[in-house]
């Protein structure tokens, strides 16, 4: 289990997956040559052959006695026929999250930081063949400008149904709070908005004690997008836009007392965006 203590905040990665996906599953020029040309530094997050190491975990933020729990990985029992990792899974997601001495009741803030699958699956429960909110004194966080995208959604029908299975029952249940991409959580955590990867994106940034944290969302997958913000998620709802939010993240946080969070690296999950002979690189 890794974490980190960013002054009085405290960060615990909760794992649910880890997968080894052909990078060009996420990244056009994600490929085992491209992979390798990196070198040693992108070592932590790809493996021997040259795929992407996928982690699917949570971030449990604890500040100021809050409990806040950043995404919600994939879930249990969803049926995704367009996704076979990530359909009808049955894993130890709640047994995690209790070994590390956090009870399902006891969180009491999600952040969902957009609306894609394998940010919303644990938002809800199979009980008695219906979804109900597997956190049921928390808070839902959602951006509301993510939440007009999505629930208007006609597409992909994966992207659809997760929407219906595991964010309209939040709602419909009125634990969900609607906010500003910018909105404030604690005196110590707040949104940033990150738009692009989808319309209301957002990643959360920590401050305390004078010391500094930011975790990503899906702002970039893999730290080889540090290297090339430029390189297009196959996912990405505004390229352009994506790219663009990219490149302005990893210059405003390059060489900065600023431990970066990747909610999809691998491995050690956390360090500090650096440029050696003038690229930009990742040091775990
Ligand atoms: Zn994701």
């Amino acid at each position: 289990m890794n974490s980190w203590q960013i002054g009085n905040v405290r960060i615990t990665k909760l794992q649910e997956q880890e997968l080894a996906w052909n990078g060009t599953m996420i990244l056009a020029q994600g490929t085992a040559d491209n992979v390798k040309r990196e070198g040693e530094w992108l070592q932590p997050f790809v493996d021997k052959q040259g795929k992407f190491l996928v982690s699917i975990h949570s971030l449990l933020v604890e500040s100021e006695g809050r409990r806040i729990l950043v995404d919600t990985c994939v879930g249990n029992d969803k049926n995704r026929p367009g996704f076979k990792d990530w359909t009808n899974l049955h894993l130890p997601y709640l047994a995690t999250l209790q070994k590390a001495g956090f009870s399902r009741e006891s969180i009491d803030t999600v952040v969902c930081t957009h609306l894609h699958l394998d940010h919303v699956g644990w938002n809800t429960m199979l009980e008695n063949g219906r979804w109900v909110p597997t956190f049921p004194k928390a808070k839902y966080i959602m951006a509301q400008r993510e939440w007009d995208h999505w629930s208007e959604y006609e597409g992909l029908p994966d992207f659809k149904n997760s929407i219906d299975d595991s964010v309209r029952p939040v709602v419909e249940a009125g634990l969900a709070e609607l906010v500003e991409t910018t909105r404030r959580l604690t005196g110590e955590v707040w949104l940033e908005s990150t738009p692009g990867h989808t319309p209301g994106h957002v990643s959360v940034r920590i401050s305390s004690g004078g010391e500094n944290a930011v975790i990503t969302g899906d702002m970039m997958h893999n730290p080889i997008q540090i290297a090339h913000p430029d390189w297009i998620c196959e996912f990405d709802n505004d390229p352009r836009l994506a790219s663009d939010t990219r490149q302005k993240f990893v210059e405003r946080y390059c060489d900065q007392a600023v431990r970066v969070l990747g909610t999809h690296f691998a491995g050690p999950t956390g360090g500090h965006i650096v440029r050696r002979s003038g690229a930009f690189h990742f040091e775990a």
